[in-house]
C-alpha cells in the first residue's frame, strides 16, 4: 500500500486537525495510508520520544474524532536542528526508508522553508499554511486566521461594552507577529478607532492627540487594537524617562508593551486607558466554518497532488478559491498591506 505523510510544525492554528482529517479521509479514499509525525520535523528525527513512537501509521477512526478540535493533535514544535543541512539529509533519509510518496506539511513560513530543503533532497512535499499570522503573500488567508480574527472580534466587542460602561478607553493587543493583518481586520470589524501595526510607522504622542479628541468628542471607548509586532515600528520614546516621574515601576530600557502604552496614554490624555493582551486563546480557538472548509479543501488537494506525482506545491486561496503555485514562487512573493484601510480606520 502506497503511503504519505504529514507534520504539523511551527505554531499552532485552529484548523490544523481539519487538514490532518481531510487528507486522513482522501487517503483512505484512493486507497492510500497515512503516517502521522509528531512534534513537527523533530519527529522525522525521532528527536523527542525515539521514531517508533514519533512516526506512526495513522488510524482513519482516531483521526475523524480529531476534526472538531482545537490545537493540533500531532503535537507541533520549532526544530533547531533542522538548519542544519546533515540533519535534513538524514530527514530525508529517514522519510526515504519510509516509502512515502510525500509529505504534508502544514505550517507557516518557516515550515515552509524547510518543506522547500526536503523538495531539494527528493522528497515531494506539499505545504498547507497553518499559521494565525497571514503572513504568507502567495494565499489571501492562512488556516486558523479567520478564527483568530473572530476571537479577537468577540473579545473587543466585550471590551468596548465595559469601556463604554466605565468611560474608558481600552489598548487591545492582538498576535500576528511581524503581520499586521489580524490587528487590522479586528479593528475594521470591531469599529475600533485606531490601529497600530509592524507595517506603518506610529508615535505614541500622535496616537495620544487622537485618542484625545475622540474622548474630548464623546467617544470614550475609544479602542485602540495594536498588533503585537507593533512596537518595533513605534517611533522612538522612552518609556522610562516618562512613566519613572509618575512613579510607574519600570526600569531603564524598557520595552513597549500594552500596559505601558495604556498607562503613558492615561497620563497623556487623562482618560481611564486600560490593556488587554488576548494572548494564546487566538490559537486555541474552536476553528470557524470558513477555516475548516479550506482546511478541508486544502487536505484533499494536497494528497491529490501527491497521488498525481506532484510535489513541491504549496496551498492557497485566491478570490476565494483554494489553489496551488510552487513553493519556491510562493516564497518569494512580497506582501501587500492595505494601507488605504489601514489610513482610515485611523482617520474616521
Ligand atoms: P512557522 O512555520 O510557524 O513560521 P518557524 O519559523 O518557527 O515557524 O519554523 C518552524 C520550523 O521550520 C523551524 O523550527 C525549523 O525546524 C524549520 N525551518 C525554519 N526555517 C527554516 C529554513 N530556512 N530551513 C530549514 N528549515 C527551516
Amino acid at each position: 500500500m502506497s503511503r504519505i505523510a504529514v507534520l504539523t510544525s511551527g505554531g499552532d492554528s485552529p484548523g490544523m486537525n481539519s487538514a490532518v482529517t481531510s487528507i486522513a479521509r482522501t487517503a483512505a479514499y484512493y486507497g492510500l495510508s497515512l503516517i502521522g509525525i509528531k512534534r513537527g520535523y523533530n519527529g522525522l528525527l525521532g528527536l523527542k520520544d525515539g521514531a517508533e513512537n514519533d512516526i506512526y501509521e495513522m488510524n482513519l477512526d482516531t483521526v475523524l474524532d480529531l476534526a472538531d478540535l482545537p490545537g493540533t493533535y500531532l503535537r507541533t514544535a520549532r526544530c533547531a536542528q533542522f538548519m542544519d543541512p546533515k540533519v535534513r539529509e538524514e530527514a530525508a533519509r529517514n522519510l526515504k526508508q519510509l516509502d512515502v510518496i510525500g509529505l504534508v506539511v502544514i505550517g507557516g513560513d518557516g515550515s515552509f522553508h524547510g518543506a522547500q530543503q526536503l523538495c531539494k533532497l527528493g522528497i515531494p512535499c506539499i505545504g498547507i499554511p497553518g499559521t494565525i499570522d497571514n503572513d504568507l503573500p502567495y494565499t489571501e488567508m492562512t488556516l486558523g486566521y479567520d478564527t483568530a480574527v473572530n476571537c479577537d472580534v468577540e473579545a473587543v466587542r466585550a471590551i468596548r461594552a465595559t469601556s463604554r460602561s466605565h468611560d474608558r478607553p481600552a489598548v487591545v493587543e492582538v498576535m500576528g507577529r511581524n503581520c499586521g493583518d489580524i490587528a487590522l481586520s479586528t479593528a475594521e470589524a470591531t469599529g475600533s478607532e485606531i490601529v497600530l501595526v509592524p507595517e506603518m510607522p506610529w508615535s505614541v504622542e500622535e496616537v495620544a492627540e487622537r485618542l484625545t479628541k475622540l474622548v474630548a468628542a464623546g467617544n470614550t471607548r475609544a479602542t485602540i487594537v495594536v498588533a503585537e509586532g507593533a512596537y518595533a515600528s513605534m517611533k522612538p520614546f522612552d518609556v522610562y524617562e516618562y512613566l519613572r516621574p509618575f512613579g510607574k515601576e519600570v526600569y531603564h530600557g524598557q520595552h513597549m508593551n500594552a500596559n505601558l502604552l495604556a498607562s503613558t496614554l492615561k497620563h497623556m490624555t487623562h482618560a481611564e486607558v486600560r490593556a488587554t493582551v488576548i494572548g494564546y486563546t487566538q490559537r486555541g480557538c474552536q476553528p470557524t466554518a470558513r477555516d475548516c472548509t479550506f482546511a478541508f479543501e486544502a487536505g484533499n488537494m494536497a494528497v491529490v497532488l501527491l497521488k498525481s506525482g506532484i510535489g513541491n506545491q504549496v496551498i492557497g486561496t485566491r478570490n476565494n478559491r483554494t489553489f496551488h503555485t510552487s513553493i519556491d514562487t510562493a516564497l518569494c512573493e512580497t506582501r501587500n498591506f492595505k494601507e488605504s484601510l489601514y489610513n482610515l480606520i485611523n482617520s474616521l
